[in-house]
C-alpha cells in the first residue's frame, strides 16, 4: 500500500465502527484521504457485520482497515458524549497528521423508540447528546483547525469542510421516533448556523436514504411495534424484504466525495445522497 501523501486531505469521521461511517472511512481511504476514525467499539472486537443483514458484509472491517491503511488510518475508540471526546478525536488528527480538513459527523442513535408520553427524559437528553451536542463539542474544538486548513490549503484553495449525517426524519415525523427527529432537526440548523457563521467552512448536511444498518434493524424489530405502529413497522419490514435498502457503500461513497471537495452552492443545506449537484 502506498503511503499517503502529507498533502492529501485529513478527515475526522465518527460512528466509524459499522455501517455508513465503516463505508464512508473505506471510500474515504480508497480516495488516498488520511482518516481519524471514531465510535465505542474497541478495535479488538470490531467486526464490518451488522446485525441487520441477511448475509455476512463483504466490506472489511475497520480492524481490517487499519491493518491495510496503518499510515493513513488512526482510531480512537472513546464515547463521543465523554467530555473528553472532542479533545482526544481531534487532538490526534493533530498529532498523527498535523492538520484537518474537515468533520463528518455520522455517529447517532434512534432511541428512544417510543412515544412522547412513553420516553423518559433522561433518553431525550442521550439522544440529543450523542446526535447533537457531541457535534457542538466536536465542532467547537475543530473549528480552529479547520480555518488553518482553509486558509493554508495547498490542496486546491477551497474551504475545509463539515458533513453532518441527517435524515428525512428531520423534515418529516414519524411515530415513535420524536426525539430523534428533534435531534435531526436541530443538527440541519446546526448546519446552516456553522454555514453563516464560518466562511471558511462548506457545511452540509445530507440525508443519506434507507440504509441497511443496524438502525434499520432496530426499526423493523418487535420492540418498535408499540412506538411505531404496526403498520408504520411494516413500511420498513417491506422495504428490506424487497431488497431495497440502500447498501451503507452507496451513500457511503456519496459523503466520501462531499467530505472531499464540497460544492460551495450547497453551503448550509440540507441535501439528499443523490443530489444531483453532488460531487461525482
Ligand atoms: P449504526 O449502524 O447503528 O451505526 C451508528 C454508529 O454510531 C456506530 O458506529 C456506533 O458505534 C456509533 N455510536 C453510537 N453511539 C455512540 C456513542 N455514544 N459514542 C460514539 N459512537 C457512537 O447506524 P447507521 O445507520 O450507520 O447510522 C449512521 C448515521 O446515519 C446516523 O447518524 C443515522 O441517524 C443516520 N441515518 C441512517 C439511516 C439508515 O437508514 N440507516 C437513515 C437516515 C439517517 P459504537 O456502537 O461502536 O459506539
Amino acid at each position: 500500500m502506498t503511503p499517503p501523501s502529507t498533502t492529501s486531505a485529513v478527515v475526522i469521521v465518527t460512528g466509524a465502527s459499522r455501517g455508513i461511517g465503516l463505508a464512508i472511512v473505506h471510500a474515504l481511504l480508497q480516495h488516498n484521504a488520511r482518516v481519524i476514525a471514531t465510535a465505542r467499539t474497541p478495535l479488538s472486537t470490531n467486526s464490518a457485520e451488522t446485525s441487520s443483514t441477511t448475509e455476512p458484509s463483504s466490506s472489511p472491517s475497520l480492524a481490517e482497515l487499519v491493518k491495510t491503511y496503518p499510515d493513513a488510518l488512526r482510531y480512537v475508540a472513546v464515547d463521543v458524549t465523554d467530555e473528553r471526546a472532542a479533545g482526544m478525536i481531534v487532538g490526534e488528527a493533530i498529532s498523527a497528521f498535523g492538520r484537518l480538513d474537515a468533520l463528518v459527523h455520522n455517529a447517532g442513535i434512534l432511541d428512544p423508540l417510543a412515544r412522547i408520553v412513553d420516553a423518559p427524559i433522561t433518553d431525550w437528553v442521550r439522544c440529543f447528546d450523542i446526535n447533537l451536542f457531541s457535534c457542538v463539542r466536536l465542532l467547537q474544538e475543530a473549528i480552529p483547525h479547520l480555518r488553518t486548513a482553509a486558509s493554508s490549503s495547498s490542496l486546491s484553495g477551497t474551504s475545509s469542510r463539515f458533513i453532518l449525517i441527517s435524515s428525512g426524519a428531520a423534515v418529516r415525523p414519524t411515530s415513535g421516533w420524536s426525539a430523534y427527529s428533534a435531534a435531526k432537526s436541530a443538527s440541519n440548523m446546526l448546519v446552516a448556523s456553522v454555514a453563516v457563521e464560518e466562511p471558511l467552512l462548506t457545511s452540509i448536511a445530507i440525508r443519506p436514504g434507507v440504509v441497511d444498518t443496524a438502525m434499520q434493524a432496530r426499526i423493523r424489530s418487535e420492540d418498535a411495534k408499540e412506538a411505531m405502529g404496526e403498520e408504520g413497522r411494516q413500511r420498513f419490514v417491506g422495504l428490506f424484504e424487497r431488497g431495497e435498502l440502500l447498501k451503507p457503500e452507496t451513500p457511503g461513497s456519496a459523503v466520501a466525495r462531499l467530505a472531499l471537495s464540497a460544492p460551495r452552492e450547497l453551503n448550509g443545506l440540507f441535501v439528499n445522497w443523490d443530489d444531483e449537484r453532488l460531487p461525482k
